[in-house]
């Protein structure tokens, strides 16, 4: 049987920048996403997908262009995955990202909540990130411009980021604006000294290629470190290209390269491989208040650190000002990372207990206690599905306060539970994603009332958003 057409649509209003990133438009009962368009475009879609409630579609014409557009800055904007919402002001998306909290507490919640305190501007709306990873590709992905070529004049190797949802394709960037300098400039003198040698690029097909991955990490105070990923040893090449790297940018303080021969990406369980420097950076925070010591982490290659450094600061500020601590808490620090929060928090308290499932992460927290001469931390590494039980409870003592901050799933329905039965008198729950807090929150409502809600911009020029939560056990 023939396949149906997919439909098109004309004149259709844009309502809503949606929670995925994607703009929101509704026909008839049908909800339509649509990427890249702003909240009063009109323009006409056509579907590339097709589900029962709603479906996918591209903007093809556009009738009219709202007045909330600006133009995006970014000369990959609309290829790159990455700010999508640059065509938004940024007043603008910090108005989508506080009313989408406030329709998933709404909508998936069902709970009542105070009124939102105003979102946290990024102090950086550019120039935020901490870290970037760029991979090399020998099928750089080809714009109208390089079709337009000769085939035998096209570079097909690329040193970029995927396109989304295509995992072999890479967009070859020319400029960033997501990390400070040096990082272009890094980026761009690695991929001429590895093209003007004729070196090849990796394909993650065949997996054949030389070149295959660039990471870079800085540290607010200045440190830098570069890690060049190489499918294979080459001793001399490898030399020519950290000499190389070493001579011409001397501010890097920690040049490491790993021989990644696996099939996939991921370096965590590689060796890291030190050519200059030191194997860490270090990050610096101040202290939550005034006249408090600065606090210093140490960040190894692997190692999670927030990725908005200034703005992590007021992150982690709020949860604190959220617990009010008077200096006798005892506090559960979950999902605790490489115990950021915790050290934050800990000079302030009684005691902090952190607890995070990577190893590595326990290990970089406990480093991070000691580096700030910090001494009533106590870490475990484990699942906290498993590990947050009433033994745990006895053996560490009922917190006073509960910090929590998982990952963009939430937390398990264990977990939830456990958090009921301990009834600590307040929980703080940081969350990168307000739909999965919301849903955790709808099961503690009985028991707890959301008393302040204060979103938070990590991520300016994208969909995503942090939102700290302050529940506080009913009486
Ligand atoms: N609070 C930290 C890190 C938060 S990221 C900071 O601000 O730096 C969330 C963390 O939860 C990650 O480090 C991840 O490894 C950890 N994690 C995810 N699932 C977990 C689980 N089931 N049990 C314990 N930790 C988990």
């Amino acid at each position: 049987m023939p396949r149906r057409p997919l439909p098109f649509f004309e004149n259709v209003t844009i309502l809503d920048a949606g929670a995925e990133g994607k703009a929101v438009a509704r026909v008839n009962d049908l909800v339509v996403f649509v990427p890249f368009c702003v909240p009063g475009d009109v323009v006409d879609i056509q579907v590339i997908s097709k589900r029962k409630s709603y479906c996918e579609g591209k903007a093809v014409k556009f009738h009219h262009y709202s007045e909330l557009r600006v133009d995006p800055f970014c000369e990959h904007f609309g290829t790159c995955g990455g700010c999508r919402w640059q065509n938004l002001s940024y007043e603008q998306q910090l108005q989508y990202k506080q009313k989408q909290i406030d329709d998933h507490f709404t909508r998936i919640g069902k709970f009542s909540f105070p009124p939102l305190n105003p979102i946290l501007h990024s102090p950086l709306t550019t120039g935020y990130r901490n870290k970037l990873e760029y991979t090399f590709s020998d099928r750089r992905w080809l714009n109208a411009d390089d079709m337009a070529l000769p085939a035998e004049e096209r570079q097909s190797n690329g040193l970029g980021f995927h396109i989304p949802t295509l995992f072999d394709r890479v967009l070859d960037i020319n400029h960033c604006y997501h990390q400070p300098e040096p990082s272009n400039a890094i980026r761009l003198a690695v991929r001429d000294f590895t093209l003007n040698r004729g070196w090849s690029y990796y394909n993650p097909r065949s997996h054949e290629g030389f070149m295959r991955n660039l990471l870079i990490r800085n540290a607010v105070a200045g440190d830098l470190m570069v890690i060049v990923v190489f499918a294979y040893d080459a001793p001399d090449e490898i030399k020519m290209l950290m000499t190389f790297l070493a001579d011409t940018f001397p501010q890097i303080t920690s040049l490491i390269y790993v021989i990644n021969t696996k099939q996939n990406d991921v370096i965590t369980d590689q060796e890291m491989l030190l050519w200059k420097g030191d194997p860490y950076i270090t990050e610096t925070m101040e202290a939550p208040v005034e006249g408090g010591k600065k606090l210093q982490f140490r960040i190894g290659p692997v190692s999670f650190y927030q990725t908005n450094p200034l703005q992590a600061y007021y992150l982690y500020k709020t949860a604190f000002d959220f617990a009010g601590f008077t200096g006798d808490e005892l506090v559960y620090d979950l999902y605790c990372g490489t115990g950021t929060i915790t050290n934050f928090v800990a000079p302030y308290v009684k005691k902090a207990v952190g607890v995070e499932y990577v190893p590595s992460a326990i290990d970089d927290a406990h480093t991070n206690s000691e580096l700030n001469n910090i001494n009533n931390t106590v870490y475990f590494a484990g699942d906290l599905a498993k590990v947050l039980n009433e033994e745990f409870v006895l053996q560490n003592g009922r917190p006073d306060v509960i910090i929590t901050d998982p990952p963009r799933s939430g937390m398990h329905e264990s977990v939830v539970k456990q958090i009921l039965l301990i009834e600590s008198q307040k929980v703080i729950y940081v969350s990168c994603n307000p739909a999965t807090q919301a849903r955790d929150i709808a099961l503690m409502i009985e028991k707890y009332e959301v008393t302040a809600v204060q979103p938070v911009d990590m991520f300016p020029h994208t969909h995503h958003v942090e939102n700290v939560a302050l529940l506080t056990l009913r009486k």
